[in-house]
């Protein structure tokens, strides 16, 4: 089994080796990663400048790695399409500092870097642990092993992209695996205005989020110490406002029709 490994967080995160460690032994584990820190991007592709990537020394024995100067969706197009020797058979992109819950799916390079696998029809996966530091890895360790031999087996439904999201809990305290679906949590930006002594400058940063913890949903599983597992699809079609919305279309042909 092939798998690529990739993350948001840049090729020197030690959560990043973590899951190579204990992805090794199921197969030819190869790191293809940003080579800084790049959440945040989303699913932000580099058109405008050359990627450049360097082979990086390994960590992990019989693991090679490259880092990438560009966002995690430019490693996992670069390593697919150029760097394997035929498309991976699973991506990984984690393990993550910090969640990625609800629409922070739309804004986040993790899931940004496997929405690249998915787009290819390689099984991918995003995992995040929700703490920004002192990172309990074993728990999603052991997870990414069950799951990628549960790819390995053709157990789990293609095309195939999950977000998952841990709790930074020790297995002791886990209460279990939930399926759920994307909850609401929404941010308000705060910008920061400061002056270098030449011009402005403006800071954007995320204030707490605010939650809507409702049950079935990852924000819900995750507040009660439980692993979310959400299948994503790119289908972002609002379906219930098809029927509304054809109304309006109708004036609005009528208006250009009439110029
Ligand atoms: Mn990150």
């Amino acid at each position: 089994m092939k798998i690529l490994l990739t993350n948001d967080d840049g090729i020197h995160s030690g959560a990043l080796w973590y899951a190579a460690e204990q992805l090794r032994d199921l197969g030819q584990v190869v790191i293809c990663a940003p080579d800084r820190e790049q959440s945040g991007v989303g699913c932000s592709v580099t058109l405008q400048l050359p990627v450049r990537v360097v082979d990086f020394p390994s960590l992990v024995e019989g693991v090679r790695a490259y880092a990438v100067e560009g966002t995690p969706a430019d490693a996992v197009i670069v390593a697919t399409e150029v760097l394997f020797d035929g498309p991976p058979d699973l991506l990984i992109s984690g393990i993550n500092h910090g969640s990625n819950l609800g629409e922070d799916v739309l804004l986040s390079g993790t899931v940004g870097a496997a929405l690249q696998g998915y787009f290819r029809g390689i099984p991918s996966l995003a995992v995040s642990i929700t703490s920004l530091n002192d990172l309990v890895l074993e728990p999603a360790g052991l997870l990414v092993r069950a799951l990628a031999r549960q790819v390995a087996e053709g157990a789990l439904p293609r095309p195939l992209l999950l977000n998952v999201n841990l709790p930074n809990l020790p297995l002791e305290k886990l209460e279990g695996v939930e399926v759920a679906r994307l909850g609401r949590r929404s941010y308000a930006d705060v910008v920061k205005v400061g002056d270098d002594g030449r011009r402005k400058w403006y800071w954007i940063s995320r204030s707490k989020p605010i939650w809507e913890v409702v049950e079935g949903t990852d924000i819900w599983a995750v507040r009660h110490n439980r692993v979310a597992i959400t299948p994503l699809s790119t289908d972002l079609t609002a379906s219930p406002q098809l029927a509304p919305l054809k109304d309006l279309s109708h004036e609005l042909s009528e208006a250009l029709r009439k110029g």
